[in-house]
């Protein structure tokens, strides 16, 4: 399996200036051959291959005095440009003809400078380095000092350099982790409802709260954004502004991660199997707006819990929704009438007294069993194939599940 370990990195202002130059050419390269292909398609001209696009937008423009600068930073940060791209061609292509699942891939886009989130990718074949003295050795940029915050495993197969909207560096490295990491077997498994009222609560009662912390950090994140509406757009406040709340984003951001990290990981610990349900089904009752915020919580939550599953040889599975988890009793099986949301326990004709969150996380608790033992395979999805944002580069071969892993931030705004 691979993993992604991040680290913080401190550029000097010289390497910073490097970097810079680094993330423009990258931007120029990926721009270039999207127009490259455009063009040819308005003309009625058939796709552009990878390895003509790599011969005209690098090889030959380097060769011009308008792009003559692109030899000024490393090869293989301007291939994987391209690489970006063609990746992000291919997601579209398979979205538009039904092959990709999920939601529908947009054509790619051209790259801003306005960007928040800035990148470059080294492969191996560029000669990264991690140096006996901590620091990493990028080609054309320098020796970066690293903060550790964890030991690397192993040798990484790719380095990629990001600045995020807060001015801050890192180094999402990729490696390759070993067998040797499995947990050894309990008995337990353990079904969980996600919910507005409480983050998740367990098929076993425990109930989990989002921490106040989190709450309050993200009240003082509105105040600020209302701040940054009220400023006059291309002014200076603004600008300060507009810092302000990306280093805002970026606490709250580490916060949650932090805390939804010690979180999977003690569920993963404690349970053999553990069953969520598909928040794709979940979404439609709800609003659009406690939808969009308690989504992409969620999704983050339960893809820790997965990849934590799949590394450390737990099972985990999504369940489809598709009974009434609330109205079920988990003991007789009875569907009940429609309950209001302020009804937090109920109950059942059979006699049986619920918790209306416990019931349901008892109920896909039994469904992810069920399924799981019945047909493996028919309802219970693969392990997803999900790159982080920006890195859906990593080749399809390569890739089983690449994820953040605990303790280190990378902003994905
Ligand atoms: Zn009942």
């Amino acid at each position: 399996m691979q993993l992604r370990y991040n680290y913080r990195v401190y550029p000097t202002p010289g390497q910073q200036i490097e970097l810079a130059k680094a993330f423009g050419c990258a931007r120029v390269v990926f721009n270039d051959g999207l127009r490259l292909r455009q063009q040819a398609r308005e003309a009625g001209r058939k796709y552009v291959s990878d390895g003509e696009l790599s011969r005209r937008i690098i090889t030959e423009a380097k060769a011009t005095p308008e792009r003559a600068w692109l030899g000024e930073v490393s090869a293989v940060v301007l291939q994987q440009a391209l690489a970006d791209l063609n990746t992000a061609y291919r997601n579209f292509f398979a979205s538009v003809t039904g092959k990709r699942k999920g939601p529908k891939v947009a054509p790619p886009r051209c790259r801003s400078r306005k960007d928040n989130r800035q990148a470059i990718r080294f492969t191996r074949n560029a000669r990264f380095k991690v140096l006996d003295n901590g620091r990493l050795r990028l080609p054309k940029i320098g020796d970066v000092p690293v903060r550790w915050s964890r030991e690397l495993p192993s040798e990484a197969s790719s380095v990629t350099v990001i600045r995020d909207a807060a001015g801050r560096y890192f180094a999402s490295l990729v490696v390759q982790t070993g067998e040797g990491e499995k947990l050894p077997p309990v008995e337990s498994e353990i079904g969980i409802d996600l919910g507005l009222t409480r983050f998740a609560v367990m098929s076993d009662g425990t109930k989990v709260a989002a921490p106040k912390f989190l709450r309050r950090a993200d009240r003082q994140l509105k105040r600020l954004q209302q701040d940054l509406s009220r400023k006059q757009r291309g002014s200076n406040r603004r600008k300060k502004a507009v810092v302000k709340v990306a280093r805002a984003h970026a606490r709250v951001a580490d916060t949650r991660r932090d805390w939804q990290h010690k979180l999977s990981t003690r569920i993963i610990r404690d349970n053999q199997a553990v069953y969520v349900e598909d928040l794709c089904v979940v979404g439609l009752g709800r609003t659009r707006l406690a939808k969009s915020v308690h989504d992409a919580s969620w999704a983050s939550f339960t893809s820790m819990v997965e990849y934590k599953a799949a590394r450390y040889g737990r099972t985990f599975a999504r369940v489809d929704r598709f009974f009434p988890s609330t109205r079920m009793c988990s003991d007789c099986g009875r569907i009940n009438d429609k309950m209001a949301l302020d009804v937090r326990s109920w109950t059942c004709p059979c006699g049986s007294a619920h918790d209306r969150d416990v019931n349901a996380a008892m109920n896909v608790l039994a469904a992810g069993r069920a399924e799981s033992l019945n047909d493996r395979g028919a309802r219970i999805r693969p392990l997803a194939m999900v790159a982080p944002r920006g890195e859906a580069v990593i080749r399809s071969d390569a890739a089983c599940s690449i994820r953040s892993v605990e303790g280190y931030s990378v902003l994905q705004l």
